[in-house]
């Protein structure tokens, strides 16, 4: 039953009954008719019978199971039916009621009305066609003088009264399909507005994975079989289907190239896209094709300005995709989009949160690390003193020597604690701006080695370095950098390691690398290294002393000279830490040098 067929129903059932009442109506005014009409003017018996079938008639059509009929699409036969047999009884009156002069042919206007008002124009034709047919038939057959007068005035009246009642059915029937449409429509808006808030409440949530599951749940309520919404990795080079309903695994589960399927084209396009006929499309994916969708719809998920994902849906039935339902669609991408962008931010904030709380501990370890560096090299120098006060005179020359050495020693490092701290607090200031100037790296990087020498007294230190690799940097702030790295090699290598220092020219750069083959650097700590405060190794079994400041000066002084350290560590085998310059001509050295020689 179609659908509006299944509209006018309650129309068909209504005239039915209104039929089977009129029906029963004549059939009364037809007995009393009989009652009183002049003797002669009718034959009683074959009258008689026709009331009798008439009245036999209007009951087995008023018992007539109709709304079954009409469902499974026979009502209307069932009607033409009951039409005809109309037509013929009050045919069949006509002769038994005065032929010709009979009052009973104004009774085909009733039926007339009827046909108006239930059938097609072409059955309506058919119908009064018969019924002037029959009647013409049942006169000749009686054999009536046929007068065309009358007959011409009887058979205008029917047939302006089925013109009239047909034209005032059809508005009618107009009205009842707008009415329905109408109706359908708002019923149709009001499940689309319900999907829509439905999962807009469950967006308000800040799991990003509820907010995304809650969408697709929603597409679903629009009325597709299938939903899904197809993420995109942040290079765009791939995406993947966290959320589906109704698609098969072997799309849902698998990693798919940026260039597959309808999504692809969203991605680049921006637009929504309606699909009707999936299968023929030249980007269906396979998988999908085989599920047997037909009609769809995709539309981007924008985050932050950027399409960053895509919502997409399937019918397998072939149902056309209105635009309300685009709207609908639209709108939950757009909530999605918004959603996400909320969670995003709020996981960012999650993020600098636990960052901060990081920082904060890396600054407690900090305090703690320097008051250590500060406070030991200050206690031996204390401890060293006060001997020597007390028992100058008791102790020998070698001894004092070596005492003295060690005060010297340790007054170095605190210096060195100190120095870095100064450096640091200067750069986080942002008081320091590189003095540039022409720099002789190899014999820069020689005489840290060999202000440095005493460090590597108990290791296997070589140092390949030339002259002449000039480069346009800080002096004072390139000597420590050289210098945090030589002093990390010493500190975080045993005995006997070997490390090299080498400064090259590798393609007009100069590349400067300190390596060692000492125990190496874990990956976990690898990733930190560079950052302020971090210190590597586990702070419970650590032996060695530093503030966790020396690379990430390295890292910094570097990047104001515009390039950056590079650490490449495996454990066991070593560690090597390498910064490269560019060179400076060497001709604007030489004539630097030329004016700096006094005449
Ligand atoms: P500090 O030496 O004060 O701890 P650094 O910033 O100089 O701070 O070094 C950070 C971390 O890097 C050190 O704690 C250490 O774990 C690791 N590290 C640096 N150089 C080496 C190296 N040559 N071999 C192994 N580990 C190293």
């Amino acid at each position: 039953m179609g659908d509006t067929e299944q509209i006018l129903l309650p129309f068909r059932l209504r005239t039915v009954r209104t039929g089977v009442q009129a029906t029963f109506g004549v059939l009364a005014g037809l007995v009393v008719y009989g009652i009183v009409a002049p003797p002669g003017t009718i034959d009683a018996l074959p009258y008689g019978i026709l009331l009798g079938l008439t009245g036999l008639g209007g009951g087995v059509i008023a018992l007539l199971p109709w709304r079954r009929l009409f469902t499974s699409g026979h009502g209307l036969l069932v009607m033409y039916a009951w039409s005809v047999a109309d037509i013929l009884i009050i045919t069949a009156l006509i002769p038994v009621t005065g032929g010709i002069d009979s009052e009973f042919f104004w009774l085909y206007c009733l039926t007339a009305f009827f046909m108006a008002s239930s059938y097609r124009p072409r059955s309506q034709v058919i119908l009064v066609g018969l019924t002037a047919g029959a009647y013409l038939a049942a006169l000749v057959l009686t054999g009536e003088r046929l007068a065309p007068a009358p007959l011409v005035h009887r058979f205008a009246v029917i047939g302006v009264l089925t013109f009239m009642t047909s034209f005032v059915s059809r508005e009618l029937l107009d009205r009842v399909r707008a009415h329905a449409a109408a109706q359908r429509d708002s019923e149709r808006r009001a499940t689309l507005l319900s999907a829509v808030t439905t999962a807009a409440r469950t967006m308000s949530d800040l799991d990003s994975e509820q907010v995304l599951e809650g969408v697709v749940a929603a597409a679903m309520d629009l009325g597709f079989d299938a939903a899904m919404l197809c993420v995109f990795a942040a290079d765009r080079r791939t995406y993947t289907v966290p959320h589906s309903r109704g698609v098969p695994a072997v799309y849902s589960d698998v990693v798919h190239g940026a260039r597959e399927g309808i999504s692809a084209g969203v991605m680049s396009s921006g637009r929504t896209v309606v699909v009707s006929n999936y299968a023929a499309r030249p980007d269906a994916v396979p998988a999908l094709a085989r599920e047997g969708f037909v009609t769809g719809l995709a539309t981007p998920v924008w985050v932050n300005g950027e399409a960053a994902a895509v919502l997409a849906s399937g019918n397998r039935r072939d149902i056309p995709i209105g635009d309300d339902v685009v709207e609908a669609f639209e709108l939950l991408a757009a909530q999605a989009g918004r959603a996400l962008e909320n969670a995003r931010r709020f996981e960012q904030q999650h993020e600098t949160v636990t960052r901060l709380a990081e920082l904060d501990e890396l600054k407690r370890d900090f305090l703690s690390n320097v008051s250590h560096e500060l406070r030991t090299p200050l206690t031996v120098v204390e401890g060293l003193a006060a001997t020597l006060d007390d028992h100058w005179d008791r102790l020998t020359e070698e001894r004092k020597r070596d005492m003295l050495g060690r005060v010297s020693a340790n007054a170095l490092a605190l210096d060195e604690v100190i120095t870095t701290l100064l450096d640091f607090s200067r750069l986080e200031a942002g008081g320091i701006t590189p003095d540039r100037a022409p720099v002789d790296l190899g014999a820069l990087v020689g005489s840290t080695v060999e202000r440095l020498s005493s460090l590597f007294a108990k290791h296997d230190l070589v140092a390949a370095v030339s002259d002449g690799l000039v480069v346009e940097a800080d002096v004072r702030l390139l000597d420590r950098v050289v210098e945090n790295l030589l002093s990390n090699a010493a500190k975080y290598t045993p005995e006997g390691t070997r490390i090299e220092v080498v400064a090259r020219d590798v393609g007009g750069e100069i590349e400067v690398s300190v390596s060692d083959d000492g125990p190496g650097i874990r990956p976990e700590d690898l990733a930190h290294l560079g950052e302020r405060f971090y210190r590597g190794g586990d702070s419970d079994r650590r032996s060695t002393r530093g503030t966790g400041l020396g690379l990430a000066f390295c890292v910094e002084v570097l990047e104001l000279h515009g390039t950056k350290l590079e650490v490449a560590s495996e454990v066991g085998a070593g560690s090597r830490f390498t910064f490269r310059l560019p060179r400076r001509p060497s001709e604007r050295l030489r004539m630097a040098a030329a004016e700096e020689r006094p005449a």
